[in-house]
C-alpha cells in the first residue's frame, strides 16, 4: 500500500515527467552511475585529507571535489557484517551477520545491487578477500562478482592473507569490466581493497617507513589508476564516487592490536568521502554523524533509485541529515570467540555509550581518546542511552539464512581467527541485556599475550604457545578460545587425556560448537571409547550437516562399531 506522503511524491514525479522537465524523475531509467570503494581496515586518520601520514592524493581528490565526513562510524568493526550494512542499509542486529564466517546474508535482504539491477543498471563487484566470498550472500544483485580464487596462492598464504587480492589486480579487473560494459546503461560498481589489513607488507618501492601507511598509500595509487580510467572513458562526470572503510585498526590503543574485539574510536571511526558528478558541494567538510548504513540510501539517491518505503537504518546524505541522530554499533566477537560480555552501543554528535558488563560513557567533544568513563558521574545519561540502545532490538529483523557454506571456506575463515560457525544456529543476547561475563575491557591485559601465542602456534613452537595459553587460562579460566587452542595443541602432541579434558569443558560448560563435539569425538576415539566417539561426532553432524568431513568420520566409526 502506498502511504499519503509517498503517493504525493509519486504524483509529483509523474507531473515533472509529463512536463518533460527532468531526465531522471519518475519511472524513467536512472542515468547516473555509482562507484563504491570500500577500503578495508583503513583508519580515517591515515589519509592525508584527514590529517594522516599516508600520501593519498587520489582519495584527497575526492575530498577536494566532494564532501569529507569528519564523524563517520562503522556499525561493527568486522569485515563481513560491516559490508553487509553498507549494501543493505541495515544494522547487523537486523541483517543478521554478526561475525565473519558465521552466516550468509538472508535472501530476503534487498541489497543496493538488487535495487539497481531491477532498474536496468549494470552491476559488478570485485572483492579482495575470501571473507567476502559469494557464499556469504553479498553477491545478491551483482551480475559479476569477482572474488579471490585458487590462483591467490597456497592454502597457507590464503589463510594468512585472507586470500588477498592486491589493489593492482582489483583495479585491473574493474577497468576490464568497465571497458566491456554496455555504454547505453549506467552502472553500479563496487571495488573492495584489502591491502591495509594485516599483515602489513607494502609492495617493494613504497616510500616511507611505516608498512601500514605504505599499504594505504599503495592502495591509493591504484585507486588513482581507476580514476584515470574512468576519466579517459568519459564516465567520471556521470559517476557518484563513495569511498569508505569497513573499520579502522587499533595499533595497541586500548590494548587492542588489530580490530574486531573492541568498540573504541580507532576501529569504529572510518573515512567517508563522497564526490558528486556535477561538482556540487566540492570541498565541503561535514560534521554530521554518519555511518556505513548510509551507503545504500545515499548511492540509491545519487543513481535516482527509490529505495522503497523506509525501514532502513541509513539516511540519504544528499538530503537533510538529522542532527539528533544516534548511530548503533556492536561487537559480539568477544562473546562468540572468548566468552566475554557482548559489546553494543550508540554514538551521537557528542556522547558515546558502550554497553557491556562494565558500561562506559564518553564525552567525545572533550575526551576523543575515550579515557574518562563518565558512567558513575552521569548515571542518568547512561541509563537514557542504554534505554535507547534497547530500542534498536525492537526493529524488525530479517529471518536467518539457512544457506549451506562450503566446509573448506569455513576452515579458511577459521584460520584467520574468526568463528566460522556457519550453519550453527547460535542465539546472541540482546544488545542492552545485562551480562555477568567478563567485560572485554577487563581482558585487555592478556590480549596481547594471547595473540603472541597464536603466532607461536602457527610457527610450530607448540610448547611455548601452550605455556602462554596456560598463563591466559590462569587469569581467565573460562576463555573458550584459549581452552580450544590448548586442547588442539595437546591433541597434536599426543597428550590425548589433556586434550580430552579441554574439549569436554567446551562441550559441557562452554559454547559447545559443532567443531568442539567433533574434536571431542576424535579424542574419545583415540582413547578407545568408540561408543562415546560416535555419540559426540553424531552430535557434531547434527549441528553442522554441511561439513562432509564430520559425516565421513561418523561413517567410518559406525563401520568399526558394526564390524
Ligand atoms: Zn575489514
Amino acid at each position: 500500500m502506498v502511504g499519503g506522503k509517498r503517493a504525493m511524491e509519486l504524483a509529483a514525479a509523474g507531473l515533472v515527467a509529463a512536463l518533460g522537465l527532468g531526465a531522471c524523475a519518475g519511472g524513467e531509467s536512472p542515468r547516473r552511475s555509482a562507484l563504491l570503494l570500500s577500503l578495508d581496515t583503513t583508519r580515517a586518520d591515515a589519509l592525508s585529507c584527514y590529517g594522516g601520514g599516508a600520501a593519498t592524493p587520489n582519495l584527497d581528490r575526492l575530498a577536494r571535489e566532494g564532501i569529507l565526513f569528519e564523524r563517520a562510524h562503522t556499525v561493527v568493526p568486522i569485515t563481513l557484517p560491516a559490508h553487509a550494512s553498507m549494501l543493505t542499509g541495515l544494522i547487523p542486529l537486523r541483517h543478521g551477520l554478526r561475525d565473519n564466517g558465521a552466516a550468509a546474508l538472508p535472501e530476503s535482504a534487498t541489497t543496493l545491487a538488487e535495487l539497481a539491477q531491477a532498474r536496468g543498471v549494470q552491476t559488478a563487484a570485485f572483492v579482495a578477500s575470501i571473507v567476502l566470498a559469494p557464499a556469504f550472500g553479498l553477491d545478491q544483485g551483482f551480475e559479476v562478482y569477482g572474488s579471490p580464487g585458487r590462483e591467490e596462492g597456497s592454502d597457507e598464504a590464503r589463510a594468512l592473507h585472507g586470500g588477498e587480492r592486491r589493489a593492482g589486480k582489483q583495479v585491473d579487473l574493474a577497468l576490464a569490466w568497465l571497458e566491456g560494459r554496455d555504454r547505453s546503461r549506467p552502472f553500479f560498481l563496487w571495488v573492495h581493497f584489502y591491502d591495509p589489513h594485516a599483515p602489513y607488507d607494502p609492495p617493494p618501492g613504497t616510500e616511507g617507513s611505516d608498512p601500514y601507511l605504505g599499504e594505504v598509500a599503495a592502495m591509493d595509487r591504484e585507486i588513482g589508476r581507476l580514476f584515470a580510467g574512468l576519466e579517459a572513458d568519459g564516465a567520471l562526470d556521470e559517476t557518484t564516487i563513495l569511498a569508505i572503510a569497513d573499520h579502522g585498526e587499533a595499533f595497541g590503543e586500548h590494548g587492542e592490536r588489530t580490530h574486531a574485539a573492541y568498540c573504541y574510536e580507532p576501529t569504529l571511526a572510518v573515512p567517508f568521502l563522497l564526490r558528486l558528478p556535477d561538482g556540487r558541494r566540492a570541498g565541503e567538510r561535514s560534521r554530521a554523524v554518519v555511518s556505513v548504513v548510509d551507503v545504500f540510501p545515499t548511492l540509491a539517491g545519487a543513481m535516482g533509485l527509490d529505495p522503497g518505503p523506509g525501514g532502513l537504518d541509513g539516511s540519504n546524505l544528499l538530503g537533510a541529515i538529522d542532527t539528533e541522530r544516534s548511530i548503533y554499533f556492536e561487537s559480539y566477537y568477544g562473546y562468540i570467540t572468548h566468552g566475554w560480555s557482548p559489546l553494543a552501543g550508540t554514538v551521537d554528535a557528542r556522547w558515546k555509550y558502550i554497553h557491556s558488563s562494565e558500561p562506559e560513557l564518553f564525552d567525545l567533544d572533550v575526551d576523543p581518546a575515550e579515557e574518562h568513563n563518565l558512567v558513575a558521574s552521569a548515571p542518568e545519561r547512561a541509563a537514557r542511552l542504554r534505554e535507547s540502545l534497547a530500542g534498536f532490538d525492537e526493529l524488525e529483523k530479517l529471518s536467518a539464512s539457512d544457506a549451506a557454506i562450503d566446509a573448506d571456506l569455513i576452515a579458511n575463515i577459521q584460520a584467520l581467527g574468526y568463528s566460522g560457525m556457519a550453519g550453527e544456529n547460535a542465539v546472541l543476547p540482546a544488545p542492552a541485556k545485562g551480562s555477568a561475563l567478563p567485560s572485554p575491557r577487563s581482558q585487555s591485559s592478556w590480549f596481547d599475550a594471547y595473540e603472541r601465542a597464536q603466532g607461536l602456534r602457527r610457527a610450530g613452537r607448540l610448547d611455548e604457545a601452550a605455556a602462554v595459553f596456560e598463563s591466559v587460562l590462569r587469569t581467565n579460566p573460562a576463555d573458550y578460545q584459549a581452552i580450544e587452542e590448548l586442547a588442539g595443541i595437546r591433541y597434536g602432541q599426543g597428550r590425548v587425556a589433556e586434550a580430552l579434558a579441554g574439549f569436554r569443558r567446551l562441550t559441557e560448560s562452554g559454547p559447545g560448537r559443532a567443531r568442539h563435539f567433533y574434536s571431542l569425538g576424535l579424542c574419545l576415539s583415540a582413547t578407545g571409547d568408540l561408543e562415546g566417539a560416535r555419540a559426540a561426532i553424531a552430535h557434531a553432524v547434527e549441528m553442522a550437516p554441511n561439513r562432509p568431513a564430520y559425516a565421513r568420520t561418523l561413517r567410518k566409526l559406525e563401520a568399526r562399531l558394526g564390524g
